[in-house]
């Protein structure tokens, strides 16, 4: 059985203090049984950190228009039924369940805020100042935001396809972004700089080196990756190799945008 003690332990034995500036995504069920569930999770890293941010994504409230730009990755106006299962975004939505229970445990902890894109928001403790930055033009900037602050990616139990950080350091690479759209009380809301896909992302493992650092917590890997580290990693791997990082899923339709957007320039 995984306790808060061991969770806390484990973070100090990667270097994290009272000082770190984190963003984590986690899987509670990789660590077998905690004692006290998604809370003693996200007790642990309050408790250990300065700030605590993690993606709550609300992917429900996406709209797909009749018609928009072309190559964006996307087949308008073929799925009218998924449309009217759409959900309007308001604050309060829960994660999708896709984001796991910590995230929205952590968006339920009583000092939690959380950022404004209808989509792509982020809940943290002790972290306004990165979750401010996010403007529905610049939907991951608390990523560049906790990069400025020496921030930390924390794994718990989740691989890198999880590691939304590698979005943002796709985006400072100057990799095709895409266009989605959000069903808001205002209105359907235009969502551009959309991230593309993060299935390929696992094949970063064999770059991160010294990078990294790992510990084991029960049963889950626990692996923290420093942003900036992270970032000049990876935007310099796409600058040499522009489809670095793309998965090899046939037909995928972002990574297939990224391949023609970087074989026709
Ligand atoms: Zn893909």
């Amino acid at each position: 059985m995984v306790t808060y003690r061991d969770l806390v332990s484990a973070f100090r034995d990667l270097g994290l203090t009272e000082r770190s500036h984190v963003i984590a995504h986690a899987s509670l069920s990789a660590f077998g049984e905690v004692a006290g569930g998604a809370d003693t999770v996200v007790g642990a890293m309050v408790g250990t950190f300065a700030s605590v941010v993690m993606p709550t994504f609300t992917y429900r409230t996406m709209v797909v228009p009749s018609v928009g730009p072309r190559d964006n990755a996307l087949e308008y106006g073929l799925d009218p039924e998924q449309n009217a299962l759409t959900d309007f975004y308001h604050p309060n939505l829960p994660a999708d369940p896709l984001m796991g229970v910590v995230a929205e445990t952590l968006r339920l902890h009583p000092e939690a805020q959380r950022s404004s894109h209808p989509v792509l928001s982020f809940a943290g403790v002790g972290a306004e100042a990165h979750l401010v930055t996010q403007t529905i033009e610049d939907p991951l900037a608390p990523i560049g935001s906790l990069a400025e602050e020496d921030g930390d990616v924390l794994l718990l139990g989740v691989a890198h396809r999880a590691n939304t950080s590698i979005h943002y350091a796709e985006q400072q690479a100057g990799r095709r972004q895409f266009v989605r759209w959000a069903l808001t009380p205002e209105g359907v809301i235009r969502c551009p700089n959309w991230p593309g896909c993060g299935d390929g992302f696992n094949a970063i493992r064999g770059r991160l080196g010294g990078i990294r650092q790992r510990t084991k917590v029960g049963p889950a890997t626990v692996e923290t990756v420093p942003l900036r580290d992270l970032i000049h990693l990876v935007t310099g791997w796409i600058r040499e190799d522009p489809e670095a990082l793309l998965c090899d899923r046939p037909g995928c339709p972002r990574c297939s945008a990224v391949r023609s957007s970087v074989r026709v320039s």
